[in-house]
């Protein structure tokens, strides 16, 4: 079995998860070490259907990785939580393809109260597109960087009609070419 079998099944186990409810939990356990300042985006382009998952450590956010113990601690969490479940703001894809918001799930271990001594707390967001000319979707622009300026990096796992392939975003370069 190739790596890339591996990493699609990895998403598509991750994607179908989310139907159940449980994906976040499940991959809060499952995460190990994660790098600051990086983040991971699993991409696939499937029909008309575009995933994406977006994975990042939580100091990439908010800039702090513990459970927050103070109003403007809980605020800030409050409001990248908004921040990332407003896909329009977090990604654009290529206008030409037509693609809508059909759903958005963003969990994030920092605000579970059975779950205080979470040290590396991170951000866990998934999201699907319905894309009417999927065949035109050629790039989608990423606004990470802007949003949360604690992100350095963005390894992107891509998986498409075209191929499979890894591509790594930064601030000054922040489209993925699909
Ligand atoms: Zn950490």
């Amino acid at each position: 079995m190739t790596r890339f079998r591996l990493i699609f099944l990895a998403i598509l186990s991750g994607l179908l998860f989310v139907d159940a409810g449980i994906a976040g939990e499940t991959i809060l356990r499952q995460q190990g070490v994660h790098e600051h300042g990086a983040a991971t985006l699993h991409v696939v382009v499937e029909g008309k259907k575009l995933h994406m998952k977006l994975i990042t450590p939580a100091i990439n956010i908010v800039g702090f990785e513990y459970n927050p113990n103070n109003m403007q601690q809980k605020e800030a969490v409050r409001e990248a939580i908004e921040t990332l479940e407003d896909a329009r703001k977090v990604f654009k894809p290529a206008t030409d393809a037509q693609c809508t918001v059909s759903h958005v799930e963003v969990k994030t271990g920092m605000m579970n109260d059975t779950n205080e001594k979470e040290m590396h707390s991170e951000f866990h967001a998934q999201y699907q597109f319905a894309c009417d000319a999927p065949e035109k979707l050629n790039s989608i622009d990423v606004y990470i960087f802007k949003l949360f300026t604690g992100t350095e990096e963005l390894d992107a796992q891509i998986i498409s009609p075209k191929g499979q392939f890894l591509q790594e975003l930064t601030a000054s370069s922040a489209q993925l070419k699909l």
